[in-house]
């Protein structure tokens, strides 16, 4: 994503929710996830309501998002600061969040790649990639393990190829 597009998905928070469910980050719900009824619906903005056993869930229920309370528009703005390797601290401010936050949201995006990258099957064309992102030769050893099952998809494909 480049920093037009990331000015499309970062206007307003629905956007960047449905960049986020595009991606794969945030789940889609068509049924629900206690009873697998099929007549939901979206109430209060954030939050999913069932009509068959009357529950209700958050957006962010199932993903990587669920628990952190930072806006959708803002967590893209902070998987950029990450791409270009925006320190937390530098990132924090230019965000307006708490260095925790920040600090938690890396170890969110770097889980995310790598959980990524261990799932999916083996490409070898995109070794390369790994290396890049593992920092080269000097630690070939890290990345000559992790050959044979290098291939990330999404987003997190992106984040990785660009670092
Ligand atoms: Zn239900």
């Amino acid at each position: 994503m480049n920093l037009v597009e990331l000015m499309r998905y970062t206007s307003d928070e629905e956007s960047a929710e449905k960049y986020l469910k595009e991606q794969g980050i945030l789940k889609s719900f068509h049924e629900c996830p206690y009873c697998h009824g099929l007549r939901i619906n979206r109430v209060r903005r954030v939050k999913y309501k069932c009509y068959t056993c009357n529950r209700e869930w958050g957006v962010r229920r199932d993903s990587i998002l669920e628990g952190l309370r930072v806006p959708f528009t803002k967590f893209l703005i902070a998987i950029k600061l990450f791409e270009i390797d925006t320190s937390v601290r530098e990132a924090a401010k230019q965000l307006g969040l708490a260095y925790n936050t920040v600090y938690n949201i890396h170890t969110l995006i770097r889980k995310a790649i790598l959980a990524t990258d261990s799932d999916a099957s083996s490409f070898s064309g995109e070794i390369e990639m790994d290396e890049s992102y593992f920092g080269g030769e000097e630690r070939g050893g890290v990345a000559g393990v992790r050959q044979g099952k290098s291939r990330c998809s999404g987003s997190w494909n992106e984040v990785a190829r660009s670092r």
